[in-house]
Formats: structure tokens, sequence, C-alpha cells
């Protein structure tokens, strides 16, 4: 069973990868964000309580994401080994993720970072946001450069001191995430391969 975490800014192509691993190698994507939005869509009690923050590119409580992911792993369908993509986003929430992963006798396999450049990322939302409109498709409420550019502070602030979190257990290694897709894939599946050979 293998468990991983994607991290890096928001933009910087973790679903994307994430979406690929999951064949690759059997395991599951957990995004929080996909969970939150799923929620919200159904206008379920706890997609109405989190709206307002997910909007405005601020961090749900610690509390609701923790609860979310430990559940969530335990379906059937996380058995093979699961992909987070988006949590752990708080030293607590690593903290949590290190405990639960513990009690549930899983082990953390690999933490891969993608490291990207901000400037690029707002550039490359602007383009994404034009096309999807070109497209006549609806755009995320959380998907425009003023809160893409609040969402990347929240990241520096919030979700980057887990990056020396990691890398202080010798469980951080980093990939090239401005590289082309299929070269950021080749990165992490690499990675992944020893991994599991371990
Ligand atoms: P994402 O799609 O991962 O960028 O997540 C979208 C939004 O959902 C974030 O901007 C946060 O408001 C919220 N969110 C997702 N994952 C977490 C998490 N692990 N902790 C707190 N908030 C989260």
């Amino acid at each position: 069973m293998m468990n991983m975490i994607l991290l890096g800014p928001p933009g910087a192509g973790k679903g994307t990868q994430a979406k690929r691993l999951e064949e690759k190698f059997g395991l599951k994507q957990l995004s929080t964000g996909d969970m939150l939005r799923a929620e919200m869509a159904a206008g379920t009690d706890l997609g109405k309580k989190v709206k307002a923050i997910v909007d405005s590119g601020a961090l749900v409580t610690d509390d609701i994401m923790i609860q979310m992911i430990s559940a969530r792993i335990d379906q059937p369908d996380c058995r093979n080994g699961v992909i987070f993509d988006g949590f752990p986003r708080t030293v607590a929430q690593a903290e949590a993720l290190d405990a639960m992963l513990a009690e549930k006798g899983r082990p953390l396999s690999a933490v891969i970072e993608l490291k990207v450049d901000e400037e690029v990322l707002v550039s490359r939302l602007n383009t994404r946001i034009a096309e999807t409109k070109a497209r006549g498709e609806p755009v995320r409420a959380d998907d425009n450069e003023e809160t893409l550019r609040k969402r990347l502070h929240v990241f520096r602030e919030q979700t980057a001191p887990i990056i020396p979190y990691y890398a202080g257990r010798g469980m951080l290694q980093s990939v090239d995430g401005m590289a082309g897709i299929d070269d950021v894939a080749r990165a992490i599946e690499s990675i992944l391969e020893r991994a599991r050979a371990a």
C-alpha cells in the first residue's frame, strides 16, 4: 500500500498529476478541495458552513478537514493507497495526519513537493479563465486573480511550514513543477517506483 502527499501552491498541477497516478499506481486521489466543492454543490449543512470561507480563499478549520479525511480514508476504494491532494494544509493537519495514519496502520510512502513560480501561476490562471469563458463554461467562484493571490498568500503563511516539517523527517522530495506535464509525471513516477521498491 502506498500513501503519498502531493504538495504545492494552488494551480501547481497537483490535481492533474494525481489523476494520472490514480490509474498508473491504482491509488485513490483524495482532493479535499473537490470534497468541499461536492458538499457545497449538494447544499449539505457542511457545504453551507464552509462556502463563504472557500469562496474567499481562506482555509476551512483543521477539525473539519481532519474529520473529513479520517472518514474518507476508511472507505474501500482507499484500500490500495491514496494520494493526498490539498491536504494537509497546516502543520496541525500534518501532525493529525501522522497520528491518523499510524493509528490506521497506513505508512506514508512519499511527500512530493511541486516547486513552481507564483507569477507564472497567475498568468496561467488568467489564460485558463479566458479559455473557460470562451467555451461558454462557468468559472469557479474562487477562480479569479484576486482570490488566487489570496490563496498563494495563505499557502506561504499557513501551508509552506509543512515543507520543513516533512523535510525534517527525511520524507520530502521536490520536483520541478514548471516542467511540462509529462516530465513532471515522469519525475513523480520515478520517486514512487523507488518508494514502492523500498
Ligand atoms: P483546492 O481545490 O485544494 O485549492 O481547495 C479549494 C479551497 O478549499 C481552499 O482554498 C480552501 O478554502 C479549502 N480547502 C481545501 N483543502 C483544505 C484543507 N486541507 N484545509 C483547509 N481548507 C481547505
